[in-house]
């Protein structure tokens, strides 16, 4: 019936906003973690060590050897849109790091304990912070939120504790922690391709054996080995292209017509962060298709780098799609390329056979 008052309509506390928000940008442990990573090589790391308790949602460590964060800057690292990567809107467009927005601190800061520990070259000593809510807070209650001066080494360590702690419903929906660490390994594996140059370590907490481990010297094809298996590796063929009327440059590594999978594997790279296309997956599956048996399908590494004002990365608030001008003359031009590559193989192969 139509007997009811109409309730007044109120603002929400901005913590249950900004609480909200963070869970869209944060659905899983492994979108908190892809940020850690590429604050870590944003800030010029070389070696980047993760541990991971109860699929990450227990507990999310991060130790990177990089520029540390400046004691200054402590107070307000975990608040909205602090940023040390983008002063100005038109910045955004020429942007080149893989953070942007100063959101990922904040976030999880409202969804998790998060502990920071940074040393930069200039300070004699590290320091450390906990943050809630995108605000210092004590370590115990009745303590200074002050950050503390602790023993360490240059670079930053972030730990993030109990993850979605406050938000059940979401902490309720992860069935299976395992199905978690998962996810974990396949986006380390990821960027332990891409970052060649950067060791990187994964584990879970309280094993010494390590799901990946990965030398800052290592090539790109080890990489592949040590994380994909040697049957990718011994079959990957190396390409890169470029068009300037396009801005793009396309680099990387896909197997030949000798192998074949049930699922292609895409590691997709745009400006140096991983990221999903379903365009650029189908035209990669088609120009397989006449190479590969039926139902065999490629494994794709690519890095694709494309001039920053062709690009619209604030698309999505998990920034795990991307738009780009001419998307369609680049993925053709990029497969064309590779169709070359995959045909010479062929022709170099059956040359073999016949003679
Ligand atoms: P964004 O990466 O978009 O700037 P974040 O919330 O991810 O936003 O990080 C906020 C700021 O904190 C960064 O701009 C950077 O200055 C600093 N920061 C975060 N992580 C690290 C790290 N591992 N090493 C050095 N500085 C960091
Ligand atoms: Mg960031």
């Amino acid at each position: 019936d139509s007997g009811h008052a109409p309730r007044r309509i109120r603002p929400l506390d901005p913590d249950v906003i900004n609480k909200i928000a963070a869970g869209e940008i944060i659905v899983a442990p492994v979108h908190a973690l892809k940020e850690l990573m590429e604050n870590a090589v944003d800030a010029g790391s070389t070696s980047l060590e993760i541990v991971v308790k109860d699929g990450g949602l227990k507990l999310l460590q991060i130790t990177d050897n990089g520029c540390g964060i400046d004691k200054q800057d402590l107070p307000i690292l975990c608040e909205r849109f602090t940023t040390s990567k983008l002063q100005k809107f038109e910045d955004l467009q020429s942007i080149s790091t893989y953070g942007f927005r100063g959101e990922a601190l904040a976030s999880i800061s409202h969804i998790a304990h998060l502990t920071v520990t940074t040393k930069t070259q200039e300070s004699n000593c590290a320091w450390r912070a906990h943050y809630g809510s995108g605000k210092l807070v004590p370590a115990k209650p009745g303590q200074s939120p002050d950050p503390k001066p602790v023993a360490g080494r240059q670079g930053t360590q972030i730990t993030v504790e109990d993850l979605f702690y406050n938000i059940p419903t979401r902490r309720r929906a992860f069935r299976s922690t395992s199905d978690e660490y998962n996810k974990i390994i396949d986006m380390v594996g990821r960027y332990a391709v891409h970052c060649s140059h950067v060791a990187f370590s994964c584990k879970k907490h309280g094993e010494s054996s390590t799901s990946i481990a990965i030398q800052a010297n290592a090539s790109s094809t080890d990489r592949i080995r040590q994380i994909y298996g040697g049957s990718v590796a011994n079959e990957l063929i190396e390409y890169s292209t470029s068009d300037d009327r396009w801005g793009f440059k396309a680099e990387g590594l896909a197997t030949n017509a000798n192998y074949s999978l049930k699922k292609t594997t895409l590691l997709l790279f745009i400006n140096h962060r991983c990221v999903e296309s379903s365009n650029i997956r189908k035209a990669v599956e088609q120009t397989y298709a006449s190479f590969l048996p039926k139902n065999g399908h490629p494994f794709v590494y690519l890095s694709l780098e494309i001039a920053p004002e062709r690009v619209d990365v604030n698309i999505h608030p998990t920034k795990r799609e991307v738009n780009f001008l001419n998307e369609h003359e680049i993925i053709q031009a990029i497969c064309e390329h590779i169709r070359s590559k995959l045909a010479a193989v062929d022709t170099s192969r059956t040359f073999l056979t016949q003679t």
